[in-house]
C-alpha cells in the first residue's frame, strides 16, 4: 500500500512537471488574413505579372489598402518622385507601404494616393488596418487606377528590387478573397 501510494505520487509529480514545461515552451495563437484591397466599386487581377511575380489589383482611386496580417510597418514612401523619361524602377512605386507581417512575410501595395494617419516605420497594425488609399502614382499614372501587391522575405527596407514582389500572390489573393482566414500559429514561450 505504501509502494503503491509512492509511485501514484512520482507519476503525479512527473504528469504535473511535464504539463507545466509544456505550457511554459509554445501556446497558440490564431492568425487572421484578410484581402488587402476593400472597395465599393470593381476590383479585378490576374493570375500573370510581368517580369517577376506580383499582382495587379485594379480597382476605383480611394479604395482602402490594409493589412493582409497583423504585423509591423517597414517602409512607407511618402512622395511621387517618378519622371516618365526617366522610368527610374526606384520610384515607379510612387506612394506606397510596405510591412513584415508576425508570419515574417512582407507584404507591399504601391500606387496609392495617400498613406493612411498614424501609417510611419514601426507602427505595429493589425490585419484589416487602412495603410492607406488606392490610387495611381508612380508609373500607374500611364494606367487605370491599381495596388501593385508584392509578397517577399524582409530584406533592408530600401531593397526595392525584393519588395516589389518574390511570389506570386495570386492563389492567396483568391483565397482571402472568398473568405477572412484564420489558422492557428505555435508560439514560443518565454524560456
Ligand atoms: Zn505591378
Amino acid at each position: 500500500m505504501k509502494k503503491k501510494q509512492m509511485w501514484l505520487l512520482r507519476m503525479l509529480c512527473f504528469v504535473a512537471l511535464g504539463t507545466i514545461t509544456l505550457e511554459a515552451a509554445t501556446s497558440i495563437t490564431m492568425r487572421r488574413y484578410v484581402f488587402p484591397v476593400q472597395s465599393t466599386g470593381n476590383i479585378s487581377y490576374g493570375a500573370a505579372h510581368h517580369d517577376y511575380p506580383a499582382t495587379d489589383i485594379f480597382c476605383p482611386s480611394g479604395s482602402l489598402f490594409r493589412a493582409v496580417v497583423d504585423g509591423v510597418v517597414d517602409h512607407v514612401s511618402v512622395e511621387d518622385t517618378w519622371v516618365q523619361s526617366v522610368n527610374d524602377p526606384e520610384s515607379r512605386g510612387g506612394l506606397s507601404v510596405a510591412m513584415i507581417g508576425d508570419d515574417g512575410i512582407r507584404y507591399y501595395g504601391s500606387h496609392l494616393s495617400a498613406i493612411a494617419a498614424g501609417i510611419v516605420v514601426g507602427a505595429r497594425v493589425v490585419a484589416g488596418q487602412t495603410l492607406g488609399y488606392t490610387g495611381d502614382t508612380g508609373n500607374a499614372r500611364v494606367t487605370p487606377p491599381h495596388v501593385h501587391f508584392g509578397m517577399s522575405r524582409p530584406t533592408t527596407p530600401e531593397d526595392w528590387a525584393t519588395r516589389r514582389g518574390e511570389v506570386s500572390p495570386y492563389p492567396y489573393l483568391k483565397l482571402w478573397q472568398s473568405a477572412d482566414v484564420v489558422v492557428p500559429v505555435l508560439i514560443a514561450g518565454e524560456d
